[in-house]
C-alpha cells in the first residue's frame, strides 16, 4: 500500500472510531470492562416515585436505584461510582444499543420484540397494566370501562401503550407523552382521563398525591421487569442474574421494596423467577 493510502486508510478508521464512541458519549467498552475499570453507567427513570427518582437535592432513590446499586456492588463497583443517566421509555433500547449506558434498571418490561435489539437480565419484579383516575372519578372502574372515547395518557416507547393501541384504540384516544410524570400533570390538571402503565408505578404516584388520585380495577396485563444489557453480553447477564438471585435471597429485595413504599398501603409480593434463557 503506497503512504498515501495508508494515510487515507488511518483517517477513515479513526473517523469511524469517532463516529463509534464520540456520538453521544457512547462507549465501545463493554459494562463488564467498566466494572472492572471500578465505574459503571445505570440508565433509570428520573420521574417515578418510589422506583427511580431523581430528587431535589441530587440524590437518586428507589427501588430500580436500589436494584441497580445491588448489581453495582456484586459487579465489583461502589454505589458512589455509578452514574445515573436518565432512561426515558422510548429511548432505552438506543441507549443500550450505542453503549451510553452498561445497563438499565427502569421499569423495562421484559418482550421478545425488545430482545430482537437487546438482552435482559431477570426478571427481578412482576406486575401488570392499571388504570390511574382522579380521585372523584366514578365512571372508569376497569379496563372494561375503557369506552367513549375517553382520553388515556400513557408514554411514547412502553408496552401499555402499545397494549392499548392494539386492543382498545377504537374506545378510548390515547394520548402519548415522553414521561409519566407529564400524564400526571395532564391527568391533575384534567385535561385526560386516566393514565395507564404498570400498577407499581399508578401506585407510586397515587402515594404522592393522596387523596387526589387513585388507582381503579385489576391489572390486565404481565408485566416483567427486567435488567436491559448489550444484545449478546451473556458474562454481563449471567453475572446480573447472580446479584438479582442474591439480593432476593438475603432478604435486600424484600427490605428494599418495603423501603421505597412504605406508608403506602404495598405490600411486597412474591419475587420471581429468574429466567437463564
Ligand atoms: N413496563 C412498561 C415498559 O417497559 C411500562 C413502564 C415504562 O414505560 O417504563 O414499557
Amino acid at each position: 500500500m503506497r503512504f498515501n493510502k495508508v494515510l487515507q486508510v488511518a483517517a477513515g478508521a479513526l473517523a469511524l472510531a469517532v463516529v463509534a464512541t464520540g456520538c453521544g458519549g457512547g462507549s465501545d467498552k463493554s459494562a463488564g470492562d467498566n466494572a472492572a475499570s471500578g465505574k459503571l453507567t445505570v440508565g433509570i427513570k428520573y420521574d417515578q416515585p418510589g422506583l427511580g427518582l431523581h430528587n431535589k437535592d441530587g440524590s437518586f432513590s428507589g427501588f430500580d436505584v436500589d436494584v441497580a446499586k445491588y448489581i453495582g456492588t456484586k459487579l465489583g463497583v461502589k454505589p458512589e461510582n455509578i452514574t445515573f443517566k436518565e432512561a426515558p421509555s422510548a429511548q432505552r433500547e438506543t441507549l443500550i444499543q450505542n453503549g451510553q449506558v452498561d445497563f438499565i434498571a427502569a421499569t423495562y418490561s421484559i418482550t421478545d420484540k425488545r430482545k430482537e435489539k437487546i438482552d435482559f437480565a431477570g426478571p427481578y419484579y412482576l406486575t401488570g397494566q392499571s388504570l390511574l383516575v382522579r380521585s372523584d372519578n366514578t365512571d372508569i372502574t376497569g379496563v372494561e370501562s375503557l369506552n367513549g372515547n375517553k382520553k388515556l395518557c400513557s408514554v411514547k416507547g412502553s408496552t401499555p401503550a402499545q397494549n392499548i393501541k392494539d386492543k382498545y384504540a377504537k374506545d378510548v384516544q390515547l394520548q402519548e407523552y415522553d414521561t409519566y410524570s407529564l400524564c400526571v400533570e395532564a391527568l391533575k390538571s384534567g385535561s385526560v382521563d386516566a393514565l395507564t402503565t404498570d400498577d407499581i408505578i399508578l401506585r407510586g404516584y397515587a402515594a404522592q398525591s393522596p387523596g387526589a388520585l387513585k388507582v381503579v380495577g385489576k391489572p390486565f396485563t404481565t408485566e416483567k421487569y427486567g435488567i436491559g444489557v448489550k444484545k449478546g453480553d451473556t458474562e454481563i447477564r449471567n453475572k446480573i442474574n447472580d446479584a438479582i438471585e442474591a439480593m432476593i435471597a438475603d432478604g435486600s429485595w424484600k427490605a428494599a421494596l418495603e423501603k421505597n413504599f412504605a406508608g403506602t398501603g404495598f405490600e411486597a409480593p412474591a419475587p420471581p423467577q429468574v429466567d437463564r434463557y
